[in-house]
Parts: structure tokens; C-alpha cells; sequence
């Protein structure tokens, strides 16, 4: 499911795309990236692989209920971003695995959504647990190649699962949740909003100081490049067209 703002076909701006598998996984590792992206006049599109429906210690949790109270979640952390869209591709919590098909399935999503630059996670992180972390990773970035060429699931393009579909090339790529940082973020600007964001995620956040914890976080990596405040990715340049040079850099 889907909520749009504006049709990505009739809006000329740049676009991001981040790709995670769970709500609240982009608040997390990029929240205030993602503000300062749509502050910046980018178009944001969310894709989740999961609507996190495992994501509670609860005995009384159902996982129906928790996927579409996690997703209501989602979509006002969204919000609170400046995030226009948000696709839930419905995988449960837990199960997203490496494969052709969820890898098919991320490349239509982005030949549909047209991204210049996606955030993702950083499949090569040392000692990641969640198995989805790693699985959206690795295949986010296995679905940028593929969308690339034209004879990469061929069926998807000029008529087929969508009309009018083309090969896309994606331009930049940013690895959130990694142990090679390479680019950092000042985000003491969104630093509030970020806060905001994650507060929205009313479920998961239990009686936990939210809000110190995002500050010391974003102020120990901030340390790191001598910023009051950041988010550490690892950035991959996948191309430099002369027309991203107009685009705001950081
Ligand atoms: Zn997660």
C-alpha cells in the first residue's frame, strides 16, 4: 500500500528513497538525514519490507494488529519528517531473506519510484543480528543494479507490470547503520524533528528516554568529525551526472 503526495511522473524533483525493514528503522539510523533531505526540496518515498508485525515483547501482541498499529506509526513519523510516501511491501518481520524474488520485487519498486539517491542498510556491517537488516541491505542493492539494464527482469518493462516502466539508474547510494562511516551528516538542525519522529512510534518506545538517547547518540558520532550533532553512513557514488552538481550538497 501506498500514500502519495504528489505523482512521482509530474514532479520534477530529485528523490530519495529509503529502503528498510522495519517502521521506525529509518528514524533511527537516518531521521534527521531524511528531514534535511526534504527540507533541501527532495520528494521522499519509504519502502518497508516488513510492517514490523513481531516487533513487541507483549504476550497479548497479535501480529496483525501490531503490523497496522506499527504502520499508522510509520506513516505519522513520516510525516514528521516531510516524507511523501510510504510503501509497505508486507514481508513479516523476521523472514526477508536474500533471494531473486525480493530482489525482483525492490527493482520494480524502484523503476517505479525513479530514485536519485537511496539510503539503505549497510549489508557488509560486522556483527549485524537482524537477519531483515542484513537481507534489505544486501538486496536493495543487488534491485539498484538490476533496475539498471533493460534485459534485468525484462517482463517489468514497457508494458508490462506497470505501464510505460523503464529502466532506472540510481546515483547515490547512502549505507545507514554501518561500521565504515565515510560521510557524515550535520543534522542540529532536524535534530528536533528526528526526535519528533521517533516519538511517533508509540509502540516500540516503552518508558525509554527517547529523546536523550537520540541527543547522546547523535552527539558521540557528531564527535567523531567535530559536529555538535550527526548521522554516519557510508556513502556510494554510483555515478556523477554533470545535472547532480545543481542538486544541495553537504
Ligand atoms: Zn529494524
Amino acid at each position: 500500500m501506498t500514500e502519495t503526495g504528489t505523482a512521482p511522473e509530474t514532479d520534477a524533483r530529485a528523490r530519495v528513497m529509503v529502503i528498510m525493514a522495519h517502521p521506525d528503522d529509518a528514524e533511527f539510523t537516518s531521521g534527521g538525514t531524511v528531514a534535511r533531505f526534504a527540507a533541501s526540496g527532495y520528494r521522499v518515498q519509504y519502502v518497508l519490507a516488513t510492517s514490523g508485525d513481531k516487533g513487541s515483547s507483549d504476550r497479548a501482541a497479535v501480529p496483525e494488529a501490531l503490523a497496522a498499529t506499527r504502520r499508522a506509526e510509520q506513516r505519522d513519523a513520516a510525516r514528521a519528517l516531510g516524507v511523501e510516501e510510504v510503501t509497505f511491501l508486507g514481508h513479516h518481520d523476521g523472514e526477508v531473506e536474500v533471494s531473486l524474488a525480493f530482489r525482483r520485487e525492490l527493482a520494480l519498486v524502484i523503476r517505479q519510484g525513479r530514485p536519485d539517491v537511496v539510503l539503505t542498510f549497510d549489508p557488509w556491517q560486522r556483527y549485524q543480528i537482524h537477519p531483515d537488516h542484513r537481507a534489505v541491505g544486501m538486496t536493495a542493492l543487488d534491485a539498484v543494479a538490476a533496475a539498471r539494464d533493460h534485459m534485468y527482469f525484462p517482463e517489468q518493462l514497457n508494458g508490462g507490470e506497470d505501464e510505460g516502466l523503464t529502466e532506472h539508474r540510481v546515483h547515490n547510494i547512502y549505507f545507514f547503520g554501518t561500521d565504515q562511516p565515510n560521510y557524515y551528516v550535520d543534522i542540529s538542525s532536524t535534530l528536533e524533528k528526528k526526535v519528533a519522529a521517533l516519538r511517533c512510534h508509540r509502540s516500540q518506545m516503552g518508558d525509554r528516554d527517547i529523546e536523550g538517547m537520540i541527543r547522546a547518540r547523535a552527539a558521540a558520532v557528531g564527535a567523531e568529525v567535530g559536529l555538535a550533532a550527526a548521522e554516519a553512513f557510508h556513502y556510494l557514488p554510483m555515478m556523477r551526472p554533470p545535472e547532480l552538481k545543481r542538486l544541495p550538497t553537504w
